[in-house]
Order: structure tokens, then sequence, then C-alpha cells
């Protein structure tokens, strides 16, 4: 499995990372032992970055279940987190990037993973009401205590992340490795607003919702079924799954297929041709979606091919 950097680090993360969102949860969420498979199908295929959040499943789910998977392999992967999120929102909706919120969420992160240190500690979605130094500051900290190793982003509009680059320059803070957006064939918005933000900084891309929540893997085609227990048999997804879309899939699928390729190998090797993405992180729910997500990325895209895409894909 190819390495890459994580943005101006010496930190090396598998180009195929698992997408840990549907652990720990409710509806089509892993338990624990389904998430083992998952986990170790991942590191049997040479993946080390695994990515979670506080907020992700039920209660802290998702690092729960992984606490609990980890164990002796701990040290051998880089095992990203996120905090900011509301954990209960019921009671509170704030995205939360202040000093006090963040000293606590981490030792809950801790706690739940089984860990005495997270590699990647990621603001999940950005606080107005906080001002990013003291974020900034409280993450710097973190990272001189040794509770995490490095920090980042994700979802911060590019001034946003610009601002957070500048501050950590101006104040010697440890700086932000990579930043989180969705990005996919289907979902291209960021190439025009974040990615002059991305060559500027250095700062890596790790796309989110790689496969579009699995329309990007071949298995829905317009005018057939949905195959029952897949993440889009539930309504609560099918808005994502529209007629335009599915024609767009159409064309890409026969697109891969006229290459001997298949439509995930076209998705995910698109992600990887581009050198500002350092880990794909797809989630999966069985070990052979994982098994085949990091064997789809050997696909080397021509000039020709990138531009026929763009053409497929109306960019
Ligand atoms: P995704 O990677 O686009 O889709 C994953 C889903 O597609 C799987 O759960 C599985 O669902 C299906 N799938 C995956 N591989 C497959 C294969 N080889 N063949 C057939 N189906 C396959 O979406 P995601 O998992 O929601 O997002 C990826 C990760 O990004 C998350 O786990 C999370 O770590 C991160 N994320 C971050 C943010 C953020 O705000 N920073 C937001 C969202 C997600 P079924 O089996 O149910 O069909």
């Amino acid at each position: 499995m190819e390495k890459r950097k994580l943005g101006n680090s010496g930190l090396l993360v598998s180009l195929v990372g698992l997408g840990c969102n549907n652990f720990g949860g409710m509806r089509e969420s892993l338990d624990v032992e389904g998430a083992r498979l998952v986990v170790h199908a991942a590191m049997d295929a040479g993946v080390n970055f695994f990515d979670t959040a506080d907020a992700y499943g039920v209660n802290g789910g998702s690092e729960i279940v992984l606490g609990e998977i980890l164990g002796s392999n701990r040290e051998e992967i880089v095992l990203a987190s996120k905090f900011a999120l509301p954990m209960n929102p019921e009671k509170s909706t704030r995205y939360n990037g202040s000093r006090g919120y963040i000293m606590k969420a981490v030792e809950d992160s801790l706690r739940r993973l089984k860990t005495d240190y997270i590699d990647l500690y990621q603001y999940h979605f950005p606080d107005p009401q906080t001002p990013i130094e003291e974020t900034l500051r409280a993450l710097d900290d973190l990272v001189r205590q040794g509770k995490v190793r490095y920090v980042a982003s994700s979802n911060l509009a590019p001034w946003q992340l610009i601002d957070a680059w500048w501050t950590t320059r101006h104040h010697n803070l440890h700086s932000l490795l990579s930043t989180q957006h969705e990005y996919s064939l289907l979902e291209r918005g960021v190439e025009t607003s974040l990615f002059p933000a991305l060559e500027r900084t250095g700062i890596s891309l790790l796309p989110y919702f790689p496969l579009a929540s699995g329309l990007l893997t071949g298995k829905y085609r317009k005018g057939q079924a949905i195959p029952e227990d897949t993440r889009m048999s539930m309504p609560y997804f099918q808005a994502g799954m529209t007629d335009e879309r599915l024609d767009t899939v159409g064309k890409l699928i026969a697109f891969a297929e006229s290459r001997g390729h298949t439509m995930l190998e076209l998705a995910m090797s698109w992600l990887g041709s581009n050198p500002l993405v350092s880990s794909i992180i797809a989630g999966a729910t069985r070990p052979e979606q994982v098994t085949a997500n990091a064997k789809s990325v050997g696909w080397k895209l021509s000039a020709e091919d990138l531009t026929e895409i763009d053409v497929i894909t109306g960019k």
C-alpha cells in the first residue's frame, strides 16, 4: 500500500484509510465484533490510517469500539480523532473549540480509545464563538503534553484555513497538517474554493464521503432495485441518490469498464491521482469491502482520462 506524507510532517499515512463513523451507533452501525472484522481486514491490506471522532456512534461509540479492538496493534497505526461537535445535541448544539472544552474532550477520547496519545487530533467543525488563536493554542499545548502528536482541521472554509495557518506561523504554534472536506467524483466543489489554500499552505486533504456513501462503488444503477442491507436502502440517505447523480454514475461505470476497470477503482484511483490527497478515508461495513477498497488505487489515469472524466462529471 502506498504511503503519503501528511502535510509538512514526517507522518506517513496509507493512501487508503478507514473511516470509522459507522462503528458503535444505531441502525446500520457495526458493533465490536463487526468492526473487528473490518479493522483487521484493513490492517491486513496495509491500511494504517483510521479516522474516528468523539461524536461518531452513540455516546462516543465509535471510539469505544476502536478502543476495544486495537489492543497491541495501537502502536502500528495512525489513529485520528476529532472534537467540537456536540456529544449530546439535546443538551447543547454548540460546535465548541474553546480551551476548556478541548482539554476535557481529549481526556474523554483517550479514555474511550484506551490509549495515552492520539496521532492526529482534528477540529471537526469551526466554532464561530471562539477565536481561532484560543483553539490553536489549546491544541499546541496538547502536543507539548504528549497527549496528541499532530493537529488538523475539518470543514474550515478556505479563509478560515488560511487564517489558522497564519495564526500558527505568527505565534509559533504547531501547524495544521491536514483538513477534511467532502470530495468525490460526484462532489467537486472544493477544487475551486479550497485547493488554492491547500497549495499555498502545504496542508493535505483527507476527502470524506469518497464513495458518495456507496453510490460510487457501482452497486447502484438507474432503473435497478436498491440492494438490501446497504446505506442507500435507508430512506434517510435516498435523497443523495438523484436521477442526475445516477446518470453521471452510469457514464462513469461505462468509462471505467471500457478501460477494463471497475467503478470502485475509478472512484478511488481518481482521488489518489491528486497529490493534495494524503489518505482516502472510505468507510466499510464488511471486511471484503475494505479489502477491495485497499486494492482499488492502482489505476494510473492518463491526462486524457482525467479530461474525459471532467467532461462526464460536468467540471
Ligand atoms: P463513504 O466512504 O463515501 O461510503 C462508505 C459506505 O459505502 C460504506 O459504509 C458501505 O456502505 C459502502 N461501501 C464502502 N466500500 C464498498 C465497496 N467496496 N463495495 C460496496 N460498498 C461499499 O462514506 P462514509 O463512510 O460516511 O465517509 C467516510 C469517512 O469520512 C467516515 O467514516 C468518517 O471517518 C469521515 N467523515 C468525516 C466527516 C467530517 O465532517 N470530517 C463527515 C463525514 C464522514 P453499505 O455497505 O451500507 O452500502
